[in-house]
C-alpha cells in the first residue's frame, strides 16, 4: 500500500535520538529549547513553545487567550475534530463557519457574518498546506477587539504573500504526528511574537507550576507554586532531538513535495473528471496533502466504489475532513446538522486525498495517477 502520508526517518534523526537517550535529560532537558529557537528560528518568530501534539498546542492557545464558558470561537466545519475540540475543552462553543469551494479555505465573509458580543477568537485552517486570506481575515479581528489564531498544521513551510506560515496570526499551532512535513512521532509547537502569551502556555504545559524541573535543578531550589490549573503537555527531549534533526530537512522535504505535485498535475491536466484543488497566485503552498476533487456523479461511480477500488489496489487514498459539524458528538452537544455549512458539505462529497511524502518515488507516483484516471475515467 503507498499510505497517504508517511514519516521519512533516515540515520542521522536515529543517532540524534540515541545520543539523548545516553544523556541525563529525556524530558524537560536542554532540548526542548533547542528545538523551540530553532524552530522560531525557522518561521520567524521570537517565540515558540513546544508541547506533546498539535491538539495539545490547540487547547494550550486556547488557554492562552483565556477562552471560558461562554466565549465563542469560530472555526472552519473543514478541518480535523481537534480545531474544534480545543474550544469545548475550555468550555467555549466552536461556531462553523463554511469554506470557500475553491480552496476549502475558511470564508472570511462567513466569519464576519459570525461575529457577536461573546466571540473571542477565529482559529483559520491552512488546507493542505495553503495558507488562509490572513490579510482579510486580521482586518476583521482587528476590526472587533478578537484574537486570530492559525491552525497551520498543515502549512509549515508556506508562505503568504512573502511572509511565513508561522508567523501570520497572533498564535500558529503546529503538529509533528508522522504524516506532517517534519514528526517527532507525537509533537506539537505554537508559534508568537507574544512573550506574555508564551510565559503562560509554558506554565499550562506543566501543571500549572512556575517552574520547571531543569530551572529548579540549575537554581538549587525545590520550592515552586502551582498558580493556575495547568496540564502535563509536555514534550520529551527524546522527541525534540528528533524534531531538531527533522527541521534540518525541511527545503528536501518541501523540494520533493512540490515535485511531486508538479508531476501529479501534469498527469492529471487531461482529466475531465477531475480537478486538483489548486492553489491562489499570492501564496506558496506547503502541499501537506494532494486534494483532487471528482465529479462522481459525471463518472457514474460514487466515491465509496473509487475508494475502494484503489484501496484495493494499493493506493491509501483519503478523505480530509468530514465536516466537523456532521460528527454526532456536535449534532448531539451544540445541536449542529446537515445544511449548516453547505459548501463545505458539498466540496466534502467531492475530494479524495492522494499519496503525497517525501520518500515517493516518481514511479509510485505515476502509478497512483495511472491508477485513478482509469478508475474514474473508465
Ligand atoms: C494533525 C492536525 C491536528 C492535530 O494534531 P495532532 O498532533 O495529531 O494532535 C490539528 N489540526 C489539523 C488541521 C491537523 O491536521
Amino acid at each position: 500500500m503507498i499510505p497517504y502520508g508517511r514519516q521519512s526517518i533516515d540515520e542521522e534523526d536515529i543517532l540524534a535520538v540515541t545520543q539523548v537517550l545516553r544523556s541525563d535529560w529525556l524530558t524537560t532537558g536542554p532540548k526542548v529549547e533547542e528545538f523551540e529557537q530553532a524552530f522560531a528560528q525557522y518561521v520567524g518568530t521570537k517565540e515558540a513553545v513546544a508541547v506533546s501534539s498539535g491538539t495539545a498546542a490547540l487547547h494550550t492557545a486556547m488557554y492562552a487567550l483565556g477562552i471560558r464558558p461562554g466565549d465563542e470561537v469560530i472555526v472552519p466545519a473543514m478541518t480535523f475534530a481537534a480545531t474544534a475540540n480545543c474550544v469545548m475543552f475550555q468550555g467555549g462553543t466552536p461556531i462553523f463557519a463554511g469554506v470557500h469551494p475553491e480552496t476549502l479555505l475558511i470564508d472570511p465573509e462567513q466569519v464576519e457574518s459570525k461575529i457577536n458580543s461573546r466571540t473571542r477568537a477565529v482559529i483559520a485552517v491552512d488546507y493542505a498546506g495553503h495558507p488562509a486570506d490572513y490579510d482579510r481575515l486580521r482586518t476583521i479581528t482587528d476590526k472587533n477587539g478578537i484574537a486570530l489564531v492559525a491552525d497551520a498544521c498543515h502549512s509549515l513551510g508556506a508562505r503568504y504573500k512573502d511572509r511565513n506560515a508561522g508567523t501570520l496570526a497572533d498564535l500558529n499551532v503546529f503538529s509533528f504526528h508522522p504524516v506532517k512535513h517534519i514528526t517527532t512521532g507525537e509533537g506539537g509547537m505554537i508559534t508568537t511574537d507574544h512573550s506574555k502569551f508564551a510565559g503562560r502556555m509554558r506554565l499550562f504545559r506543566n501543571h500549572g507550576i512556575t517552574t520547571d524541573h531543569y530551572q529548579r535543578e540549575a537554581t538549587g531550589t525545590w520550592y515552586y507554586e502551582v498558580v493556575d490549573l495547568g496540564f502535563n503537555y509536555r514534550i520529551t527531549d527524546i522527541q525534540c532531538a528528533l524534531g531538531l534533526s527533522q527541521l534540518k530537512k525541511m527545503p528536501d522535504f518541501l523540494t520533493k513535495r512540490r515535485q511531486i505535485v508538479a508531476r501529479y498535475d501534469k498527469l492529471f491536466a487531461n482529466s475531465q473528471n477531475l480537478r486538483p484543488i489548486k492553489p491562489k497566485e499570492n501564496v506558496s503552498h506547503a502541499f501537506h496533502l494532494y486534494v483532487i476533487a471528482i465529479e462522481f456523479d459525471a463518472i457514474g461511480k460514487t466515491r465509496e466504489q473509487v475508494f475502494k477500488l484503489l484501496r484495493q489496489s494499493g493506493i491509501g487514498v483519503n478523505v480530509h475532513y468530514i465536516p466537523v459539524h456532521l460528527h454526532p458528538y456536535y449534532q448531539k452537544v451544540l445541536g449542529t446538522a446537515p445544511g449548516d455549512c453547505p459548501t463545505a458539505e458539498m466540496m466534502y462529497k467531492k475530494i479524495l486525498s492522494l499519496p503525497i511524502h517525501p520518500k515517493m518515488t516518481e514511479a509510485q507516483v505515476d502509478e497512483v495517477a495511472e491508477k485513478m484516471l482509469r478508475v474514474i475515467d473508465q
